[in-house]
């Protein structure tokens, strides 16, 4: 495959036989497959060289840009597809569909596309056309993203699939998320939209994981239970049965006699003399038997050891957006300035019911903004404090914070943080105002709970997750 593109072009139209500027009849007949999917000649960013090798009729049937409106990027080499997020960062083009034209799999393109089949051209148009109508329903909230979060939400979205894991036995974590270079982030973020009521999960697989590394690339063995080694036989046991003696059959092997090492004995007749009541397992190493090896899981990027009755599980998920989500990406929908239900039941009930009278107001009254405050410090100080100091140190700052705040905005508190619910739309910088009263707040405590804000409501783009 990797060289078909080129080769099926050098074969059919050898080149000192065709002026370079003919076009090639592949060319037209992809050009006449964007027209049937109502496409103009996709405007394409190519990544990582821009200088397409053998790409003569590539450029005929796609337009390489630098920059402006761009309706994809085109991978030109699977080899730097890891730093291909950065290059999407770096450019606003997380909204755009990966074609792959390097000829060889590619886990970070959405779709392949090879000249010699026909079948890609379609797959490629239906591919751009999705996109391009998912990121035209998209709300102008999210049509330039910046937040890890609210990047993943928006991808998801124009993308019009699940985030699905693809197994890959090359990562440590034997799965990858198309688009998300970083496994282990682009799960901690998924999880945390799930979390929150953005993201639905669906269970994909479960994984055993080293504490130590992370890695999920463990090998399970039977092994026995005094020294962990793996280096186990199979023994046939013998039972004297004159003296009683039960051991392995090589502690009685004496050549070709059987002896036996409890009272020196020949053994000579099976059914008489002795009997083979069963096995057991040999450790090569210590030479202790045992009837029932343990199972211990070793780690092959870390060299960690670990017990099977002490390792990690990891479940591994797929995502697909919640309703509340799809309703608050598309701007479709007049659900789109609601507070998503699905979050409401995380609140404190005193602020659901706040909640819920301002949505029924009408106009800018129906405007409010809430901000989540999480303690960064939270586990330092359960740790040195004990839970009863935690909590009346929350306490402290929740009141003061009201202090500060007075009739400005309201302090709720649940079991696990507190939340600050502001009328109003931000207009005059109020996170920066709360950032200020939580310092001044939190400066007559004894310990510091370093409360980060997380603003989970308000009216612009950067208030979402
Ligand atoms: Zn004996
Ligand atoms: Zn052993
Ligand atoms: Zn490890």
């Amino acid at each position: 495959m990797s060289n078909s593109n080129i080769s099926l072009l050098e074969n059919t139209a050898p080149q000192d036989s065709r002026p370079l500027t003919e076009p090639h009849p592949v060319v037209d007949r992809c050009q006449s497959i964007w027209q049937q999917f109502n496409l103009r000649t996709p405007r394409v960013a190519a990544y990582p060289d821009t200088v397409i090798p053998h790409s003569r009729y590539l450029r005929d049937v796609f337009s390489v840009v630098d920059n402006g409106d761009i309706d994809a990027i085109l991978l030109t080499s699977e080899r730097q597809s890891s730093s291909l997020e950065k290059f999407r960062s770096a450019r606003g083009l997380f909204l755009v569909p990966v074609v792959n034209v390097s000829g060889k799999p590619c886990l970070a393109a959405d779709v392949d596309f090879n000249l010699a089949s026909p079948k890609s051209w379609v797959q490629t148009a239906s591919c751009l056309s999705r996109y391009r109508d998912q990121r035209a329903r998209l709300s102008s909230r999210f049509q330039s993203p910046t937040t890890p979060a609210v990047r993943m939400l928006a991808y998801l979205f124009v993308s019009g699939e699940d985030f699905v894991p693809i197994r890959q036995p090359n990562s440590p974590y034997y799965y990858v998320y198309r688009g998300f270079s970083n496994t282990a982030s682009a799960t901690m973020v998924a999880e945390a939209l799930a979390n929150k009521g953005w993201l639905e999960r669906n269970f994909f697989d479960r994984y055993y994981k080293c504490d130590g590394c992370q890695s999920h690339r463990l090998t399970v063995r039977e092994e026995c239970p005094t020294c962990q080694s793996p280096q186990l036989s199979e023994a046939d046991l013998i039972h004297h049965y004159s003296c009683a003696q039960l051991s392995p059959e090589a502690g009685f092997r004496r050549g070709t006699a059987l002896i036996c090492p409890k009272c020196s004995q020949q053994l000579r007749h099976y059914g008489k003399d002795y009997d083979k009541p069963g096995h057991v397992q040999l450790c090569g190493r210590c030479s202790n038997t045992t009837s029932e090896p343990s199972i211990g899981f070793l780690c092959q990027d870390c060299g960690m050891h670990v017990g099977g009755d002490a390792v990690s599980i990891s479940d591994v998920f797929s995502y697909s957006l919640s309703h509340q989500a799809n309703i608050l990406l598309a701007n479709d929908s007049e659900d789109a300035n609601r507070f998503p239900i699905a979050q409401m039941r995380y609140l404190p009930e005193e602020l659901q019911r706040r909640i819920t009278e301002l949505a029924s107001l009408s106009g800018p009254a129906a405007d409010f903004m809430l901000v989540e405050v999480q303690y960064g410090s939270r586990e330092q100080v359960l740790k040195a404090r004990g839970e009863i100091n935690l909590i009346s140190m929350r306490k402290l700052l929740a009141d003061n914070l009201q202090g500060v705040l007075g009739d400005v905005a309201s302090v709720y508190s649940s079991p696990e943080r507190e939340y600050v619910l502001f009328p109003g739309r931000d207009v005059a910088g109020f996170t920066a105002y709360l950032r200020e009263a939580l310092d001044h707040a939190e400066s007559v405590l004894s310990d510091k709970l370093n409360p980060t804000l997380l603003v989970l409501w308000g009216t612009r783009e950067d208030a979402l997750p």
